[in-house]
């Protein structure tokens, strides 16, 4: 159960040794879409030397329109697993398909997109595992149905759930979503979850990211989940909000001497 009443303790996540909801802030960094082994080798290792501690990349895409780049699919999880031996991050990222499941086997956290936040009979399934799922907030869902879909892989066993605020639909179209900050301490009082907060796809501008990242520190997460590429002009995706190696590593700076004060 995901309810802080029945568990007054937070959760922790523990993946592959770093602990997500134990204090530190966790760093999930690493291209929108994994395209080739030099991209996401390059971009892992400068994520890591940057202090990211974790890598994502997605295999499989959920995008806007069919005539989009789809992901590589399970080669991309190969060159993900690859970029972990390389770098000893541990590797988020995301299932659309119950049929791909056995792709995600050697995955070390599985990421539930937006798009799939209410797809029950994944997160069922999800919930027959221990594997940690990363799961994000719906385009247009309230935290409370967030967290019932929380409840949906909670129920069936599986207690490993990280929830992530990723932007909601509003009417402003300046930004790519609406940053809902005061997710972080409302959630942080109905659940005993971990929460992450995505800046990248929550704003799609790469300038705003380090100060909504900062701002999200500040409320509390306790994890990042930002879009690094080492070419973001030539990404197959997201390129207009994903930062540089060298951008992210002067965000990381910030971010983590703010964390050590928090
Ligand atoms: C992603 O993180 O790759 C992604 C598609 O994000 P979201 O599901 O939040 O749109
Ligand atoms: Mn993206």
């Amino acid at each position: 159960n995901a309810n802080r009443k029945f568990h007054p303790d937070n959760t922790v996540i523990d993946v592959a040794g770093r602990k997500i909801g134990g204090g530190k802030l966790q760093v999930i960094a690493g291209p929108c879409s994994v395209e080739t082994e030099e991209q996401i080798i390059t971009t892992a290792i400068a994520v890591k030397e940057a202090g990211a501690t974790m890598l994502r990349g997605g295999a499989f895409k959920p995008r806007t329109s069919p005539y989009s780049f789809q992901g590589l699919g399970k080669e991309g999880i190969d060159l993900l697993i690859q970029a972990r031996k390389i770098t000893g991050l541990p590797i988020v990222t995301e299932i659309m398909d119950l049929s791909d499941l056995d792709c995600f086997a050697d995955v070390d956290v599985v990421q539930v997109g937006a798009r799939n936040m209410q797809n029950f009979t994944l997160l069922k399934a999800l919930g027959r595992s221990d594997k940690p799922v990363l799961l994000k907030r719906g385009l247009s869902s309230t935290l409370q149905e967030l967290l019932m879909s929380a409840e949906y892989i909670m129920s069936e066993g599986n207690q490993n759930v990280i929830l992530c605020e990723r932007g909601i639909r509003t009417f402003e179209p300046a930004t790519r979503n609406t940053l809902d900050l005061s997710a972080v301490p409302l959630l942080q009082q109905k659940t005993h979850l971990p929460i992450t907060i995505d800046p990248s796809h929550a704003t799609g501008i790469a300038s705003l990211v380090e100060p909504m990242a900062l701002c999200a520190v500040t409320a509390g997460c306790d994890a990042l989940e930002i879009e690094v590429h080492n070419d973001p002009k030539n990404a197959w995706s997201d390129g207009a909000q994903s930062l540089t190696p060298a951008q992210f590593a002067e965000t990381m700076k910030k971010v983590k001497a703010l964390s050590e004060f928090m």
